[in-house]
């Protein structure tokens, strides 16, 4: 078997470029001619993991199925590649750095001073290849996070310098720069590119190809230029133009043979360009779609583009699978009341209700579930939004005006949703709550087992709190069914009200499990349901 090749993809002018999408469409396009490919990202920040990051500096945070808590591009990996990924697939600075003091204080390190160079970069390359290593892959793509230039990027630039020395022709580095249109002078401006291409060469790094994001097609003569005065071929300047949608990124650097370079740098033969079946009939299924459905998502970030990501692309993926154009509205939960929610949610198709931690929020989640239950509107409650659930049924139905959960009311005398016995003990805010993937037992008859099909199933969690089975005879008497089940344990993991047309609520996140090739079962069954009732509507 050949050797591991190694891409690396780093990023210039400007963040939030796409480096993720750019890094998962390549994977695709590699995987789609049948190599085995992994994606990692490196992020250059302290934090140990992206848990304890907040969705204002981070966006939405990624659970794998090992219960790593990780960074939203393991989303879009996952997405594109239909492939788990895990912990070995996310690095911080604070993991390298916690992995070199924890050495450091085993005396690993024989009395030698410890320093960046070479013990950071070492356990940095230690981890890029460890995941080569771990599973026989023909290609890791790793994901430098950040921009070129910044101070904290510097070790894994460092650490890419000497891989690409160390690796010859099977490692190759992939940058990712910005052209930007000037409207005044009516041209686009290469300059930034140049800049940012010089800042690499400054650390050692002469990038292999670059890919160019616009918003305005260039023109053959701009890359030429852009090859020319980068010290790169002409073959290897590809643009990434904006599109509508990310899942035609694969397509666009196909058609300007991005994995046919990157298969000749590495010395690897081309063989016939891959049809791609199911990610075209994908994208032909969202093109041709004339109708719309509505489905408004309930929450408290949903001003951040980037907060419920996985959510977004479950519903826009289930969409597209029922031949529907989405039209998702965001609700700010704190802006919902008993006197807007009708103008709110009353022409909505289906509800959404959010994961979240705390208290903002919560009380618009209720007002918007009372009237999505009592208006019989399709509705999925997701982690908080399942919990949510069940308050308001112990209030509304149980007749329990301070049912609640203990995250919100600790003292109060209805605890529906109380903190789990193994989470009374913890300290640690990082990587300590219920995490990764769990089995799920059914109850036969329900609609979440009509939905997936089975009664057996295996989702991702991460929560602190639970429902409470105390009060679990006392909601199923009075039309909350407590339909999944973790067979080990006994918890409840998911409720829902026959006596509605499709009121589902979950403790796990379907959402971390739904790809292009492979839409989540749940987000299907309720999109079906929302658009069913939509046409009943009519
Ligand atoms: N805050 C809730 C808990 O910890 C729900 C978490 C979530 O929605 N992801 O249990």
């Amino acid at each position: 078997m050949a050797d591991t090749k190694y891409i690396f993809v780093t990023g210039g002018v400007v963040s939030s470029l796409g480096k993720g999408i750019v890094a998962a469409s390549l994977g695709k396009l590699l995987q789609a001619r049948g190599f085995n490919v992994a994606l990692q990202k490196f992020d250059p920040y302290i934090n140990i993991d992206p848990g304890t990051l907040n969705p204002y500096e981070h966006g939405e945070c990624y659970v794998t199925e090992d219960g790593h808590e990780a960074d939203l591009d393991l989303g879009h990996y996952e997405r594109f590649l239909n492939a788990p990924t895990s912990r070995a697939n996310n690095i911080t600075t604070g993991r390298i750095y916690q992995n070199v003091i924890r050495k450091e204080r085993k005396g690993e390190y024989l009395g030698k001073t410890v320093q960046v160079v070479p013990h950071i970069t070492d356990e940095i390359k230690r981890n890029v290849k460890l995941l080569g290593q771990k599973q026989q892959y023909d290609f890791v793509i790793t994901e430098i996070g950040g921009t070129v230039g910044d101070i904290e990027s510097l070790p894994f630039l460092e650490s890419v310098r000497q891989l690409k020395w160390e690796l010859g022709q099977n490692c190759l580095c992939v940058h990712l720069t910005y052209v930007p249109y000037i409207a005044a002078a009516g041209e686009v401006k290469t300059k930034p590119t140049q800049h940012s291409v010089k800042q690499l060469q400054e650390v050692g790094i002469q990038p292999d190809i670059l890919v160019l994001r616009t918003e305005h097609k260039l023109q053959p003569e701009i890359l030429k230029k852009v090859a020319l005065f980068c010290n790169v071929s002409p073959d290897s300047v590809v643009q990434s133009v904006d599109v509508p949608t990310i899942y035609e990124v694969p397509l666009v650097l196909q058609s300007q043979h991005m994995d046919e370079t990157v298969l000749r740098k590495v010395g690897l033969k081309l063989g016939p360009v891959p049809e791609m079946r199911q990610w075209h009939d994908f994208l032909e299924m969202k093109h041709s779609a004339t109708e719309t459905v509505t489905i408004a998502l309930v929450g408290k970030y949903v001003e951040l583009q980037d907060a419920y990501k996985s959510i977004d692309e479950s519903l826009l993926q289930a969409a597209i699978y029922n031949r529907k154009k989405l039209n998702l509205i965001s609700i700010h939960s704190e802006k919902v009341t008993d006197d807007n929610v009708t103008s709110l949610l009353g022409e909505v198709d289906g509800i959404v209700i959010a994961p979240g931690f705390g208290a903002r929020g919560v009380e618009g989640k209720l007002v918007a579930l009372k009237y999505a239950r009592e208006n019989n509107i399709p509705t999925l409650g997701i982690c908080l939004g399942m919990q949510c659930m069940v308050i308001e049924y112990a209030r509304n139905v149980l007749g329990y005006a301070d049912a609640n959960t203990t995250e919100i009311e600790p003292k109060t005398e209805h605890k529906v949703i109380d903190l789990m016995d193994e989470q009374k003990t913890v300290t640690d805010m990082g990587g300590s709550m219920r995490l990764g993937a769990y089995d799920c037992t059914l109850r036969k008859g329900s609609k979440l087992a009509a939905a997936y099909g089975r009664e057996q199933i295996r989702e991702r969690h991460r929560h602190r709190f639970e429902f409470n089975s105390r009060y679990r005879e006392e909601l199923e008497k009075a039309g909350m069914l407590c339909v999944g089940e973790n067979p080990d344990t006994g918890l409840v993991e998911a409720v829902e009200v026959p006596g509605c047309r499709w009121y589902v609520g979950v403790q796990f996140h379907p959402e971390y499990n739904s790809t292009v090739v492979n839409p989540n079962p749940l987000f299907m069954a309720f999109m079906g349901e929302a658009i069913k009732t939509k046409n009943e509507s009519k």
